[in-house]
């Protein structure tokens, strides 16, 4: 765990550096969101430059361990989307995830860990598919690889 975690949840000062703190607060403001100590903390963990998060308003909200309550999660979770700084993951199943990847890209899904992996989607095709129904058209496809443990492992 970093150390701008604990100190998000205790409540004190999220422990940003002043370029840090900047970005995020541009982040926040280019989504309507004013940067409150809450609000910074979440966006930290989300925008920190490290691996793509795929998460649930109900995952991030257990990190926050209280320190943002559950709607305030949500709502900023989908202003971010709304203004375009995250993509809402349907994966067919739970809850939505909230995806930090805004590059076209598809998933594994790991059945036993639950864990959401990328991958891209250059050179991925589908084919077969249905036409369409009356009057719509195909806007785009997201694939959702279900990984299983291989039987050679067992
Ligand atoms: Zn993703």
């Amino acid at each position: 765990m970093r150390e701008g975690d604990k100190s998000w949840r205790d409540g004190r000062d999220v422990s940003l550096t002043g370029a840090d703190r900047e970005a995020l607060s541009r982040i926040l403001r280019r989504a309507g969101l004013r940067a409150t100590k809450q609000r910074l903390g979440l966006a930290s963990y989300l925008f920190d430059g490290g691996p793509t998060r795929h998460i649930t308003a109900e995952a991030l909200h257990r990190r926050a361990g209280g320190a943002a309550s559950l709607a305030t999660v949500y709502n900023m979770l989908n202003r971010l989307t709304r203004a375009g700084l995250l993509q809402k993951l349907d994966v067919g199943f739970g809850p939505a995830h909230f995806d930090t990847n805004l590059l076209p890209h598809h998933h594994f899904y790991d059945e036993e860990t639950g864990a959401l992996t990328d991958f891209t989607s250059d050179g991925v095709s589908v084919r077969g598919l249905p036409d369409a129904p009356g009057g719509r058209e195909v806007s785009r496809v997201d694939l959702v690889v279900h990984l299983a443990r291989s039987a050679r492992s067992r």
